[in-house]
């Protein structure tokens, strides 16, 4: 079965997935969709043996279907390789009727690597497919985790640029190390005085900006997007769901065939939507439950069905989730909409110009395996204290997030349904916040102590993330103001 995808705002239609891996956004700024999503039917028997390459290959095949084989096994055996610090990509740690599924062993320590590793691959072949002769320009907004990813996924990649956005005042200590050491002729890294969605705003208008696309291309440039945005980052990440239930399947937690719930510590709505896309190729699964730190407009859109971004930008201990538009959502909106784009164009108008949008009962109706959750700051805390205490296990703040308002829905709801946590990030990439937590005393070590004192609680091994920041160059310091983003874009490039 052939799978072509929609923008979401209706002007760009029956675009080959190859096609939509590249562009990244539609060219009306809408987002590209599945016409239909299509159905896991392999026999669960076959499933639960499956190694993690071997089912990235059955979901990725059923989505990208103008990719050959051949192509699709190439991007995965490189992607998957022994960048991943375990032997599967992915690992799941048992917490009793919750399972942590740990999706931060890859080069740059958070979830983004699972999708982050294999895009270029997919890029790189659908350029090749599709004749491309343009240098491809990769322009990113990053609320810390997705630029470094992207960064490392890309650099030296031949034919790819990248250029990465970031908040200045936004991010932690090691995530912003870790992107102004990168390595790479071909890689661009810039801080923005202001916060992530200023960031994810300036990149959205160069999509949209028809006279700089013109200018770039006569340069021999073409702008594509590794944001969450691109359904390259998307469909990987329905692989590892699908993975997680087969492990609690193995691991005698649920029957084949038996619903799990799933908690996802949530930013820009895309790590979630890709358990939703698993949910719909036929995975057992109960609740979707969407948990948000302070900014919580999405708890707010799922008890009331406004989405209102109209409200304080809080700075969290969990900045990759420190985000009022959820880009994604635009993806479900959408498809609640009976796939209505003049509907879904004009929920996006009215968030652009009021900030706000309310959906019909039908749509929430159709919503309704989501459940919205949240947690503040001193919860957040009190949960990795708690782990720490009673499991002997660190959380990072974002999976904090995920677990306090998993405990929250378990006490409310009574729904003792066995639970997947996504667990988002290591520790190791917000060590302050986690010790911090856990004892106050910690706060007046440096950076690199926190390190050690992180190795020797929780016996986890320092990840080579981490020891190669040590004494890494800084390659990058320009910080510019929003307004400067295009003309600093142009810059970059046209320096050679
Ligand atoms: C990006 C990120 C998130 C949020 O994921 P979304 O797909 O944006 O919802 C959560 N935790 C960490 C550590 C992240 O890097």
């Amino acid at each position: 079965m052939q799978i072509l995808y929609n923008s979401t705002r209706g002007l760009e239609n029956n675009v080959p997935a190859s096609q939509a891996i590249l562009k990244g956004l539609a060219s009306d700024g809408g987002l590209f969709v599945p016409q239909q999503i299509p159905r896991l039917d392999v026999d669960p028997e076959i499933l639960k043996g499956l190694s993690y390459k071997e089912l990235a290959f059955e979901i990725m095949k059923r989505f990208l279907t103008d990719y050959t084989e051949e192509e699709l096994k190439y991007c995965i055996d490189h992607a998957y390789d022994d960048k991943f610090e375990v032997p599967e990509a992915a690992a799941m740690h048992d917490c009793g009727n919750a399972c942590f599924l740990e999706l931060y062993h890859g080069a740059t320590i958070a979830f983004k690597d699972m999708a982050l590793s294999i895009l270029p691959y997919l890029m790189t072949t659908a350029a090749k497919k599709n004749n491309m002769s343009n240098e491809i320009v990769i322009l990113t907004a990053t609320s810390g985790d997705t630029g470094k990813a992207a960064l490392a996924g890309f650099a030296d990649v031949p034919g790819i640029r990248i250029i990465v956005f970031y908040p200045k005042d936004g991010v932690s200590r090691v995530q912003e190390k870790q992107m102004i050491t990168q390595k790479g002729d071909n890689t661009c890294v810039i801080a923005i005085r202001g916060n992530f969605d200023d960031a994810q705003t300036g990149v959205k208008k160069m999509f949209n900006d028809k006279e700089l696309q013109k200018e770039l291309a006569e340069a021999g440039f073409e702008f594509s997007s590794a944001n969450s945005i691109n359904i390259g980052r998307l469909v990987p990440q329905i692989v590892y769901y699908v993975w997680a239930y087969y492990q609690m399947v193995n691991m005698g937690k649920v029957a084949s065939g038996e619903k799990i719930n799933i908690v996802v510590p949530t930013g820009n709505f895309g790590n979630i939507l890709a358990a939703y896309y698993a949910y719909r190729m036929g995975l057992p699964v109960n609740r979707l439950i969407c948990a948000s730190n302070e900014n919580k407009v999405l708890f707010d859109f799922f008890e009331t069905g406004i989405y209102d971004k109209n409200r304080e930008f809080i700075l969290t201990s969990s900045p990759s989730m420190d985000i009022l538009v959820s880009s994604n959502l635009e993806r479900l909106i959408f498809e609640t909409t009976g796939y209505d784009a003049d509907k879904s164009s004009a929920y996006m108008a009215a968030l652009r110009t009021g900030g706000k949008y309310e959906i019909t009962p039908e749509m929430k109706e159709k919503m309704s395996i989501f459940v919205g959750g949240t947690a503040d700051e001193s919860e957040t805390a009190a949960v990795i204290r708690k782990y720490f205490t009673e499991k002997n296990y660190i959380l990072d703040p974002h999976t904090a997030v995920g677990a306090a308002v998993y405990e929250k829905y378990v006490e409310q709801m009574e729904d003792r349904t066995p639970a997947v946590i996504a667990s988002t990030a290591s520790p190791y990439k917000f060590a302050r916040s986690v010790l911090t937590a856990i004892d106050r005393k910690y706060d007046e070590h440096d950076d690199m102590t926190l390190f050690s004192d992180l190795n020797s609680l929780s016996k986890m091994p320092m990840p080579k993330a981490i020891t190669e920041l040590f004494d890494a160059p800084v390659r990058h310091n320009t910080v510019i103001d929003i307004e400067d983003m295009k003309k600093t874009v142009k810059e970059s490039l046209m320096k050679g």
